[in-house]
């Protein structure tokens, strides 16, 4: 997705688009690989504007994605919403009268050339920040049976009430612990 340079002026452009995960291809590789699924494509919502020497885009991206649990392999889909603040310049270096607020954003600087902007791989960036390593159907999941393979989220397995259960809980303990 680019925009033109040319007519932007001091007062903010709104900008609404849908773009397909397709046009992006770091996310798109995301899919391919199984990694995860997009649900659907791209939402941004953000305002673009000249300001000083540079160009500012500000707002969020949100889309939906199906992830498999780290731990119990069960899918779940969940909403993914981030706020980016981007500045485009001729040259990469962030303004410095903006420099001690920057610090306190997560904030993006990045040149650009010619007369448009592309945000395909800025924005890719921000929703690739979101992708967690290790995907959690939630912070509790109890994940599978290390023996039987059972989804301890549905209920215990008997291997919790045999020896090797109770080496494994305890063991379980020494990790929870260190
Ligand atoms: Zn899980
Ligand atoms: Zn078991």
């Amino acid at each position: 997705m680019k925009i033109r340079v040319e007519g932007l002026s001091d007062t903010p452009l709104h900008l609404m688009a849908r773009e397909p995960v397709s046009d992006f291809p770091a996310l798109a590789k995301l899919d391919e690989d199984g990694e995860c699924r997009f649900l659907c494509p791209l939402h941004l919502d953000f305002t673009i504007a000249r300001e000083f020497d540079h160009i500012r885009a500000h707002g969020h991206v949100d889309t939906k994605v199906r992830f498999t649990c780290s731990r119990c392999l069960a899918e779940y889909d969940a909403e993914l919403c981030t706020e980016f603040t981007i500045f485009y310049s001729k040259t990469s270096r962030v303004p410095v009268e903006e420099e001690i607020a920057l610090s306190e954003e997560d904030l993006v600087s990045v040149s650009y050339e010619g007369d448009t902007i592309d945000f395909t791989n800025e924005v890719a960036e921000q929703v690739l920040m979101e992708i967690p390593l290790k995907p959690l159907c939630s912070e509790e999941c109890k994940g599978l049976c290390s023996t039987c393979g059972t989804d301890l989220n549905s209920g215990e397995c008997e291997c919790a009430r045999s020896g090797a259960g109770f080496t494994f809980s305890a063991l379980k303990d020494v990790t929870v612990k260190k």
